[in-house]
């Protein structure tokens, strides 16, 4: 099995990118991706690792973007030149907005009365991709939140009284960025858009038409039926089914790496050899390799 969503230090998983390799190793998994938000600074550590433990390594990157819609979008780049000096212009940008907002979100919790400095919170990012777990790590350090979760449903989610929206790049900019890279892109957790099938299924072709690749069909916080429909929108419209856990180490509990949320994530090896491969490489995979395919005798979520 493999993993094809995880998170280390670099941005904000707890694990260090060679200790991550080291687990995914000890788990029997034979690759992983490591898709930090907004940064490769963890993938040439990941790789060195990856080559020891006998893990193959996949670079990758995990990109907010701003879109017309309800819920969040996250685009997944895969096998891309992770030095490509456009791409790293671009990471540097985001990055730089992250902390902005990271200092902004500060200081509305220093306005609610909530004590919580800078420095700490940039101490505890390590100095590359600042999230909001960081501050709310900070936050369960000075007892204003008993976990991490309680930081978000009091002060940090959309809507609550120290939330501050991130500027991100745009889906179809997101798309191909990753594309001129030589990656492949993928939407993230398909669910967190918060669209209805037929509106996701128009959105996801409006995707596929600026370049993508792929969808997370995969994923910790997927319903079983949710994977059903996102595997047999995926085969419908062309696209690669891919998943991953979505690991953060500490910052996530109760996901473990490669089976995700009460092993509710099973990611087949094939699945990497199809993003390798071209898109009808995907059925001929999954037939030749009793993998996943959509049933036919259901009817698809895309009319
Ligand atoms: P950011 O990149 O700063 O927007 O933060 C996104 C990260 O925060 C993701 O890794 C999410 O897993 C995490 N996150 C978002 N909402 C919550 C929540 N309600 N509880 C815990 N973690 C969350
Ligand atoms: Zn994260
Ligand atoms: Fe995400
Ligand atoms: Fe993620």
């Amino acid at each position: 099995m493999i993993d094809l969503h995880t998170h280390s230090t670099a941005s904000d998983g707890t694990l260090s990118p060679e200790a991550l390799v080291d687990l995914a190793a000890e788990k029997g998994l034979t690759a992983i991706a490591l898709t930090d938000h907004d940064t490769v600074a963890g993938v040439a550590a990941a790789l060195g690792r990856g080559a020891l433990r006998r893990v193959q390594v996949i670079p990758g990157v995990e990109l907010g973007v701003d879109w017309n819609g309800p819920g969040q979008m996250h685009i997944l780049g895969y096998n891309l030149r992770y030095q490509d000096a456009q791409l790293q212009e671009r990471l540097t940008w985001l990055r730089k907005q992250r902390r902005e907002r990271a200092g902004k979100i500060v200081t509305k919790l220093n306005t609610l009365g909530v004590g919580v400095s800078f420095e700490r919170v940039e101490k505890i990012a390590g100095g590359h991709s600042i999230g909001r777990p960081h501050v709310a790590r900070a936050l369960l350090e000075t007892g204003s939140v008993a976990t991490l979760s309680e930081a978000f449903a009091l002060y940090l989610a959309p809507g609550k009284p120290a939330y501050v929206h991130k500027q991100e790049l745009g889906d179809e900019e997101a798309i191909q960025l990753v594309k001129a890279c030589g990656g492949a892109a993928v939407l993230a957790h398909p669910t967190t858009l918060k669209l209805d099938a037929e509106a996701l299924c128009r959105s996801v072709e409006r995707l596929k038409s600026y370049g993508l690749r792929g969808l997370e069909v995969f994923w910790s916080g997927h319903s079983p039926e949710q994977v059903d429909d996102y595997q047999r929108l995926a085969y419908r419209l062309g696209l690669l089914p891919t998943g991953g856990s979505d690991f953060h180490g500490d910052n996530k509990p109760g996901i473990e790496l490669g089976t995700g949320r009460n092993n509710n994530v099973q990611v087949p090896d094939w699945f990497l050899s199809a993003i390798a491969q071209s898109c009808p490489a995907m059925s001929a995979h999954a037939a030749q390799n009793g993998g996943v395919i959509p049933n036919p005798s259901r009817e698809s979520i895309c009319h």
